[in-house]
């Protein structure tokens, strides 16, 4: 780690787990007797959108959700869904503050890299634990795992001094790796058992 330099962090899912209750529950008051149908669908029709965009927009987010649910979706819908998405409940990965508080010590620079909508991942951050340790927060300009949004998170830093840590093997492993960056992947459940730079838990990167 010590010719590590800045340290690029996803966010959901690698530093917080968030609860998706309200969300569920907020689409359920909505939708009635197609909100359980909805709910279980948003998370493939969200990759789906990933997938299939450069970034996230709420308008362009609103009329892909509308096409693939074939549910009229307003605005004020999408507005209310993010406002419960801000406010909703989450976890803190159990060692993530003692890690950032143990980089902040060593001078090391921490930014965030992660793929929603901008203004609602910010707010996040802001309202969490998290933030102190937080310089950057990369969101929005270019969905992992498009290389310029890697290259946007690296700055000016030399990529050789920079390391991406998260849970997601195409977004947060591969896709660094193909230009270049360092990376870990952030594998809780041990899933990715033939992954050679994986951890467990966010304190192995105290042992780097
Ligand atoms: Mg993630």
């Amino acid at each position: 780690m010590k010719n590590i330099e800045r340290f690029i962090f996803d966010l959901d899912n690698t530093l917080i787990f968030q609860d998706f209750t309200d969300e569920k529950e907020y689409f359920n008051d909505i939708f009635k007797n197609n909100g359980k149908y909805f709910n279980d669908n948003l998370n493939i029709w969200l990759k789906e959108y990933e997938a299939t965009h450069t970034r996230y927009d709420r308008e362009m987010l609103r009329k892909f959700l509308e096409e693939k649910s074939k549910l009229p979706i307003s605005k004020t819908i999408i507005d209310g869904w993010l406002q419960v998405s801000i406010n909703s409940n989450y976890e803190i990965e159990d060692t993530a503050i003692e890690v950032l508080e143990y980089l902040k010590s060593k001078g090391k620079n921490i930014v965030i890299l992660t793929n929603f909508i901008r203004d609602v991942q910010v707010q996040v951050i802001k309202n969490s634990e998290l933030f102190p340790y937080i310089t950057d927060i990369y969101c929005g300009d270019y969905l992992k795992p498009n290389k310029e949004s890697y290259y946007e998170s690296i700055g000016n830093y030399d990529i050789k001094k920079c390391l991406m840590i998260g849970d997601n093997y195409e977004k947060d492993y591969l896709g660094p790796r193909n230009i270049g960056l360092n990376s870990i992947l952030y594998d809780r459940n041990d899933r990715y058992k033939n992954v050679k730079d994986r951890i467990k838990s966010l304190r192995k990167i105290k042992e780097l």
